[in-house]
């Protein structure tokens, strides 16, 4: 497997869809190759950021896209580096996202075309706004 393009897709991505190929690599939704880090790809190639890119392509904003190899030595590093990942990324920086007091949360119109689709699947009779 090469360090970036593992493969190419003759279909892109819809939205709100994720693809991987037989490794568990993520299919980029503008140019159709996937990549272990296809988030960083999208930074690198296409000048888009992570959360523009899933935002753009309807996609969960808070869930990665690392192939399993990745993700597996991400998980390791955070666990070496546990007390200040715990410590600064969620208890410190967490304060700005945090749940406050009269806060309306997520609603129907923010929610992601993916999220929206797993929805769907769960409880058929959920009405969609957004059929394909
Ligand atoms: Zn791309």
């Amino acid at each position: 497997m090469s360090r970036y393009i593992v493969s190419e897709t003759q279909e892109l991505p819809r939205h709100g869809e994720v693809k991987q190929d037989t490794y568990g690599c993520y299919y980029c939704h503008i140019c159709g190759k996937s990549f272990k880090k296809v988030l960083a790809h999208v930074w690198q190639k296409h000048n888009i950021s992570a959360i523009s890119y899933k935002k753009l392509f309807g996609l969960y904003t808070s869930k990665g896209l690392l192939c399993p190899e990745s993700r597996e030595l991400a998980q390791q590093r955070n666990a070496e580096n546990k007390e200040s990942v715990i410590y600064n990324n969620l208890i410190k920086q967490g304060i700005k996202t945090r749940f406050k007091k009269g806060c309306k949360g997520r609603t129907k119109n923010q929610v992601s075309a993916q999220l929206k689709s797993a929805l769907r699947k769960r409880n058929p009779l959920l009405k969609g706004d957004n059929k394909p």
